[in-house]
């Protein structure tokens, strides 16, 4: 049986009462963000209950806020960090540094000892070379060799640039274990993920790696399950719960001996749907007279926090004052002196006729992967602010 998700409960077209009301009655410039954090605890409880003996690892990179982090905290979830300055992050919000895993696959020799240092105990790598690395710097840290995945179905994928093929899993599981490490296996099936069969076929793939170092003395204890849950854009997606009993089975058919760990690691699933993007229209127009297509300028774009529509790979959901009247087709663009500063051109995006200079447009379920991706002041606008309720 496939549940689609719910559409988001939603108040005036607003995923909560309090995001519609900051909306209604905060007097700050524009463009910014506002998350409500009661959202992403909501969140967060749905995927625990879906994945039940899975620990949860927020990937920071995809909101590291301190309002963010310390919600999550007081929720006892564990972090998935890229750097110093998030490990910092996760330590200043109140994190044990037990429960923080270095996921980055591409670490300086000092960041390794800092993270070593502050207690960070669980690495993640992919190449010999960082084993080593690692292993040198930070000797009996427990290893998490990455998976290559192909990341079809994904509208975000993390792909190329990451893990190793099959036989090099197994090879550097059992480096790890020569070299005393407790280790494991992570995969990444891709961000806005919406094929539930993905985990499965990476499972399968992860238990043949798991036989196949056992025979070479390895015994890897854990598996890390990655992120991909979604976030709710245009398109529709399978619902959390279905998700859930995906990779449970997936589980239970693959490892029907158990696992000692598993973890998952989401960015998306905890902050896109908590978060809200306020833009204002700073310019409509008609590239001719005879033109059915308006551009319509909004002063948030590519640079200002809007990077995932690169190739208009995420398609956000948009809301005006003027929803429920005519509409026509538009080219969406950011405002800075950039061609690339198109947000949508060929998705059939379409927005009120009445749209006019001065309105708002919104965008929603924008609480992921926005403000750390808005530039310092490109053009001389300022970067996304972002507000908490
Ligand atoms: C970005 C990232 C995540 C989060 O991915 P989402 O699709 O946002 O859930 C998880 N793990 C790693 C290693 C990542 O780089």
């Amino acid at each position: 049986m496939f549940v689609w998700s719910a559409a988001v409960s939603e108040i005036n077209g607003y995923p909560s009462a309090n995001i519609a009301e900051f909306l209604r009655t905060a007097d700050v410039p524009t463009p910014f963000v506002v998350v409500d954090t009661s959202l992403v605890e909501q969140r967060y409880r749905q995927l625990a209950d879906a994945l039940p003996e899975s620990r949860i690892y927020y990937a920071v990179k995809a909101n590291p806020a301190a309002p963010v982090l310390e919600r999550l905290v007081s929720l006892n979830s564990a972090f998935d960090v890229a750097s110093p300055a998030e490990i910092d992050m996760c330590l200043a919000s109140g994190a044990s540094a037990q429960n923080i895993s270095y996921g980055n696959t591409i670490k300086k020799r000092r960041d390794v000892e800092y993270a070593w240092s502050c207690g960070v105990r669980r690495f993640t790598v992919d190449v010999d070379t960082e084993l080593d690395k690692v292993v040198d710097v930070a000797p009996g840290a427990s290893l998490c060799v990455r998976l290559r995945h192909e990341c079809g179905g994904a509208d975000w994928p993390l792909s190329r640039k990451f893990g190793c093929e099959p036989a090099d899993v197994v090879r550097l599981l059992a480096m790890a274990a020569d070299a005393g490490s407790e280790c494991g296996v992570s995969f990444h099936v891709g961000s806005q993920q919406r094929e539930l069969d993905a985990w499965s076929d990476a499972l399968e793939v992860v238990a043949e790696i798991f036989q196949r170092a056992r025979h070479l003395g390895a015994e890897p204890r854990f598996v890390n399950l990655g992120g991909g849950f979604p976030g709710t854009y245009r398109e529709r997606t399978p619902a959390i719960s279905a998700y859930g009993s995906a990779i449970q089975s997936a589980l239970a058919r693959w490892f029907p001996e158990g696992l000692a760990e598993v973890m998952v690691e989401p960015g998306r699933y905890l902050v896109a749907d908590a978060g809200v993007l306020r833009s204002e229209v700073v310019l409509v127009s008609r590239r001719s007279p005879e033109d059915s297509e308006r551009w319509v300028y909004i002063d948030c774009g590519k640079f200002h926090g809007l990077a995932e529509t690169m190739d208009e790979a995420i398609r956000f959901r948009l809301r005006t004052e003027h929803d429920g009247t005519p509409t026509g087709p538009v080219v969406l663009a950011g405002p800075t002196c950039d061609s690339v500063d198109v947000l949508y051109e060929k998705s059939s995006y379409e927005l009120p006729l009445s749209l006019a200079e001065g309105d708002t447009v919104d965008v929603l379920s924008a609480g992921a992967y926005t403000t750390t991706y808005s530039s310092v002041g490109f053009n001389g606008f300022a970067p996304l602010q972002e507000h908490f309720v």
